[in-house]
């Protein structure tokens, strides 16, 4: 394995460094003090769209598809470490086609990508999509849900709600993850293209988190909501009868990887956060106290490579299946123990609720939750490491 970083990649790790000073972690510290998302008329998410961010990876219609269509996996997880380390809320609030983007560009049809990804590739707006799965009754177990999706004619019809979508209510499209039938299970999982302002589509309310305020977890509910048949990703002629549950899998499986990266870059900031308070305090005399802390970079520095394993051996388009969800279960358990160690050595500063460090706490939890819990990627391994089936899915 080869991580080295070249000229260009640092360049580009550095101009993320200066602009999330400047931009991210402001921007970040403002919607935690107002305890709620930046609207979408914000500025900083002009600015973001004036640095040519908030684009599709796609090519566009007729260019040939890049060998990686995302660029190095390796290089993304770099950048998406760096991004959070100065905001993760900030990082998901960015506009962009997000979390669905990867099962559009390898399951949808052309002209879904020229419709749904075409209008990304030099957006005059901010926009956003989103990916919906977790539902009140289905959050681990992906299997569960019962979001319905009724054939009608050269429609479907959905009915159903879902919960904690990132994005929601400010989406172009919602990709929502939907059952042909709730008897029988993954294998009528279906998704489908729901466009804002469709009728049916609504009943959007944003959920209070207790950190990652910048960016919206929104409920919605689709109530007889209609859809033409060709929002059904990939078209009807899919070979496989789970590709729709596979797919809704191998995204959750691409961002485990990103997610752990996240946490990385939050346990990082707590960590400088930490031993900058340690040192302005004269904490750093006491040796217990430089201990814990070379023991977290030392964590971290493990969290972070088997993140970058993961990453290249998707680049190298092998199975990662096992260091997906071993970086995920590893990163986000590190993140809380660096920013509880902040906590302690805050002492009573910590409990005013005004340090970054508190922020960071409060943010690190989600790292946990997200596309699939601690648990549940325990479970992943655990049944790897005994031959097991692999899709124990979770969201
Ligand atoms: C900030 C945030 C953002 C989110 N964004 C999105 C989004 O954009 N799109 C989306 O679809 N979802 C999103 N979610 C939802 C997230 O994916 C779910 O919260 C997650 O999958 C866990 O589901 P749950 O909350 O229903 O918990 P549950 O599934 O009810 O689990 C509760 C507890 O039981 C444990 N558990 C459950 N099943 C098992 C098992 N088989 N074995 C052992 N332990 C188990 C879990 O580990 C957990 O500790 C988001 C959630 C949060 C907090």
């Amino acid at each position: 394995m080869d991580f080295a970083i070249d000229a260009e990649l640092r360049a580009r790790l550095e101009a993320a460094r200066a602009w999330g000073a400047a931009e991210v972690r402001p921007a970040g510290l403002e919607a935690d003090r107002a305890g709620k998302p930046l609207p979408p008329e914000h500025p900083y998410f002009a600015k973001v769209l004036a640095r040519g961010e908030g684009r599709t990876h796609w090519p566009g219609p007729g260019a040939a598809p890049r060998k990686h269509a995302r660029g190095s996996t390796v290089a993304s997880l770099l950048l998406a470490e760096e991004l959070a380390y100065w905001d993760r809320g900030i990082g998901v609030a960015n506009p962009g086609p997000g979390l669905p983007e990867q099962a559009v560009l390898t399951q949808g049809s052309d002209a879904q990508k020229e419709r749904f990804l075409g209008p990304f590739l030099a957006p005059d707006r901010p926009r956003w999509a989103c990916f919906a799965m977790t539902e009140p009754g289905a959050g681990s177990d992906a299997a569960a849900i019962r979001t319905t999706a009724r054939r009608d004619g050269d429609t479907f019809v959905l009915d159903g709600a879902k919960c904690f979508i990132g994005n929601a209510s400010r989406a172009d499209w919602i990709l929502v993850q939907a059952t042909l039938d709730p008897s029988k299970g993954r294998e009528a999982q279906r998704a489908f293209f729901v466009e804002r302002g469709t009728p049916g589509l609504g009943g959007f309310k944003i959920e209070k988190k207790m950190g990652l305020k910048a960016y919206e977890s929104t409920s919605f509910t689709l109530e007889r909501c209609r859809v033409p048949a060709e929002n059904l990703l990939g078209g009807e002629s899919r070979g496989s009868a789970r590709a729709g549950f596979s797919t809704a899998m191998r995204t959750f499986n691409a961002g485990r990887p990103v997610i752990a990266a996240n946490a990385v870059g939050i346990g990082r900031a707590a960590l400088d956060e930490a031993r900058a308070f340690a040192h302005a305090h004269g904490l750093l005399r006491d040796a217990r106290v430089r201990d814990r802390l070379e023991l977290c970079a030392r964590k971290l520095r493990v969290a972070r490579l088997l993140c970058l394993r993961a990453g290249w051996l998707a680049d190298a388009e092998r199975p990662n299946i096992v260091e997906a969800s071993m970086c995920k279960a590893t990163a986000a358990q590190v993140a809380q123990e660096a920013t509880a160690l902040g906590m302690e050595l805050l002492g009573a500063v910590g409990g005013r609720g005004d340090h970054l460090i508190e922020k960071l706490y409060r943010d690190a939890k989600a790292m946990d939750i997200v596309e699939g819990t601690g648990q549940i990627q325990r479970v992943i391994m655990a049944r790897q490491l005994v031959g097991l089936p692999k899709d124990a899915g979770a969201a």
